[in-house]
């Protein structure tokens, strides 16, 4: 088995990145700023399907969406993520990764995305009163009590055949997922770079050892 660590991009135009930074090199992982498709500043990195995997943080999804266009990204991600790569994408990350976006009140918005993952995402979706909370999470396939931190955070309204549940909340009379897979996408509407728990990002990680080994 290779020694090499994996090398992980973290979109940093705007929002969390640098926390998932740490939390990714905690994690014994590579990470590579990503602002442009190509990025010839850093010599460990040319062009994003060198990457093992990609994570779209938490931040303002419009601003990010607008950002990812001026910055010819947007086309650049959904190439990578339609090869296989995985994307992880966490509360504006997820937004971005959805196919489609309602605002609280469920009106539909076309704002800029990604589009890959079949789920809509209603956005600031737990009302004022619950505008950020903590609480733990029973997350399928990475543990029962997963350290879960809440910000304006979205919540998945619905999905589609592909889209595999991992974590749900009770959001007023019904559950709502929170966290999903799509194949090589993982999402999550809350931030686990925030918190000391690095066992989502443990679990990215393995999406992207298995994804450097089919394509190498
Ligand atoms: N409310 C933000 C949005 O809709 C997401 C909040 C977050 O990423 N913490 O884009």
């Amino acid at each position: 088995m290779s020694a090499r660590p994996l090398c992980v991009g973290v979109l940093a135009l705007q929002g969390a990145f640098r926390e998932h930074r740490k939390a990714l090199e905690a994690c014994g992982a590579e990470v590579v700023e990503i602002r442009r498709p190509l990025d010839a500043s850093d010599s460990r990195f040319k062009g994003l399907g060198k990457l093992d995997g990609m994570v779209l943080p938490g931040g303002e999804s419009t601003t990010m969406g607008k950002l990812l266009q001026d910055w010819d990204l947007l086309a650049a991600l959904v190439n990578c993520g339609r090869a296989g790569m995985p994307l992880f994408g966490t509360c504006a990350g997820l937004i971005l990764l959805c196919r489609e976006i309602e605002g609280p009140d469920g009106e539909l918005l076309a704002q800029p995305r990604l589009g890959l993952l079949d789920a809509r995402a209603r956005r600031n979706a737990f009302g004022r009163q619950l505008d950020s909370f903590e609480t733990r999470l029973d997350v399928k396939g990475v543990a029962s009590d997963v350290e879960a931190v809440f910000i304006r955070a979205p919540l998945i309204v619905s999905t589609g055949p592909e889209v595999e549940v991992l974590a749900e909340v009770q959001a007023g009379t019904e559950k709502r997922a929170v966290a999903v897979r799509q194949g090589n996408l993982l999402a999550a509407s809350f931030h686990p770079e925030l918190t000391g728990d690095l066992r989502l990002h443990e679990s990215f990680l393995g999406y992207c050892r298995r994804w450097r080994g089919r394509k190498a």
